[in-house]
């Protein structure tokens, strides 16, 4: 027999008492489309809201390849020797519930899987930005209310959720592989410029002065890099995760980040910016969510969808006639 549906007090009260099944119910919850479970997830992050900000919130991203999964997984299992609850969420932007993922398979983080104080989820985006954004800062923040003190979201170095994941936490590490020649060339400028630390993985056995190497190269490069970045300055330090060795100066490295931001206002600023960002963005899906309700906007809407993509109107004629039709309000009402 079916069990009903907690209420909305039950879930909050189960994820903040650290109860897993009531925590994988919220985060189901969260990534629900349905208009229903939309509301219910809003008023249950209303709820969880006032229990979160005290987590490190951690990015780590990287080539496929770089030792991510192997990086973790080891991080995550030193954390919790050290008394701390680790949640891990993967941001894969080709994925969608239904699977095709390359991040957040459990098999990748092993031993970090079968730990009490650990929590591995992968956080589906449904292939957009937007979805990056809206399930993962809010998977973030029921993991936090649920007692996890460090927040590890893993994206894939190769898209454009870096960016957007990178806004969200506190401090983004790359994780980099020494390669042959330019160093610089093996890593997406792009991503580099996001970076707070940079680790250059498998530095061991005979892979230890490439990397050391390599780190060199990065520091230098990034020296050049940083000259057109004021206040700009990535520490760059070599590990190796699969022989556990470097992985505390890391999480030192990650501390002083941590420590300083939150000295200097910046933690408290940088988490404003993202609280009005996320507002803004809300607001929106809201606004948009209302005007399509409408009827009469409703089919407007895929009448323009329709010539927009056979090249019949422009994208900003159909915007400008879409807006028009928004901002008089009554037109949208008087047909609902
Ligand atoms: P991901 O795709 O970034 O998650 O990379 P994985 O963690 O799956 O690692 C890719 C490959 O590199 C695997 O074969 C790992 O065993 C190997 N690897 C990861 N970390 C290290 C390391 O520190 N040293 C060495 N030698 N190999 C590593």
């Amino acid at each position: 027999k079916k069990r009903p549906a907690p209420t909305v007090d039950e879930l909050a009260e189960k994820v903040t008492s650290g109860d897993r099944v009531g925590l994988a119910r919220a985060i189901t919850l969260i990534e629900s489309v349905k208009p229903d479970d939309q509301l219910r997830s809003q008023e249950l992050l209303e709820k969880l809201l006032p229990k979160t900000g005290r987590a490190f919130r951690i990015g780590i991203s990287g080539v496929p390849g770089a030792g991510k999964s192997t990086l973790i997984d080891q991080f995550g299992v030193n954390l919790i020797e050290a008394g701390h609850k680790v949640a891990v969420l993967a941001v894969d932007p080709t994925s969608t519930r239904s699977g095709g993922s390359i991040l957040g398979d459990k098999t990748r983080m092993g031993r970090l899987a079968s730990e009490e104080n650990a929590y591995i989820r992968p956080s589906p985006t449904g292939g957009s930005l937007g979805g990056v954004t809206k399930t993962t800062r809010e998977t973030m923040a029921v993991a936090e209310a649920a007692g996890f003190d460090v927040v590890i979201v893993e994206t894939v170095g190769v898209g454009q959720s870096e960016t957007t994941v990178s806004k969200m936490v506190d401090v983004f590490v790359v994780v980099a592989i020494p390669g042959a020649g330019d160093e610089l060339q093996g890593i997406k400028r792009g991503l580099l410029e996001l970076a707070d630390i940079i680790a250059v993985n498998k530095a061991d056995g005979p892979n230890v002065e490439h990397a050391e190497k390599a780190a060199q190269e990065y520091r230098a490069g990034l020296h050049i890099l940083a000259a057109g970045n004021p206040g700009w300055s990535p520490s760059v330090l070599t590990l190796s995760a699969q022989e556990n060795k470097g992985l505390d100066k890391l999480w030192v490295k990650i501390q002083e980040r941590h420590a300083k931001l939150k000295e200097t206002g910046e933690l408290a600023k940088r988490r404003g910016e993202q609280a009005v960002t996320w507002m803004r963005e809300l607001f929106e899906q809201r606004l948009l969510a209302a005007f399509k309700g409408g009827r009469k906007a409703a089919r407007q809407w895929s009448e323009m969808e329709d010539k927009v993509r056979a090249g019949e109107m422009s994208a900003v004629s159909a915007a400008t006639q879409l807006s028009e039709l928004a901002s008089a309000g009554d037109e949208v009402k008087s047909d609902q």
